[in-house]
């Protein structure tokens, strides 16, 4: 949760002139995420197989070995429009991944792919 200064309700010398004295609006983002059904993983073509043994499943991608590159699930990008259309959002013919690095404790490749600013669909 964020709290968003509501600025157009200030004077040029900092006054309030919001009526009711309110200052802020609350803004509430939600981070959903959901599990996909793929028989791979989402950048590299590792089992999702449930039950297996540790560490059966990995490769130099998932494991974020130098120099391993992911590539995208296919069938990922298609249940994404799938809800971008289901949810009736925009889909981009463009996408853009970005690359999030800092230190988790339980992934130790030190960054995590998002699509932060040009996501398969939005709004
Ligand atoms: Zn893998």
């Amino acid at each position: 949760m964020s709290v968003k200064k509501r600025s157009e309700a200030l004077i040029s010398d900092g006054t309030n002139v919001t009526p009711g004295n309110k200052q802020y609006d609350t803004v509430i983002g939600l981070e959903v995420h959901i599990e996909l059904s793929t028989e791979t993983k989402i950048f590299c073509g590792c089992s999702t197989k449930f039950g297996a043994m540790p560490n059966t499943q990995t490769c130099p991608v998932c494991t974020g070995m130098p120099g391993s590159l992911p590539v995208l699930n296919e069938k990922v990008a298609e249940y994404a429009v799938a809800l971008g259309l289901a949810t009736n959002s925009r889909i981009n013919r463009r996408t853009i991944f970005d690359r999030k690095n800092y230190f988790y404790k339980d992934n130790q490749q030190n960054y995590q792919i998002s699509q932060l600013y040009v996501p398969i669909c939005e709004e």
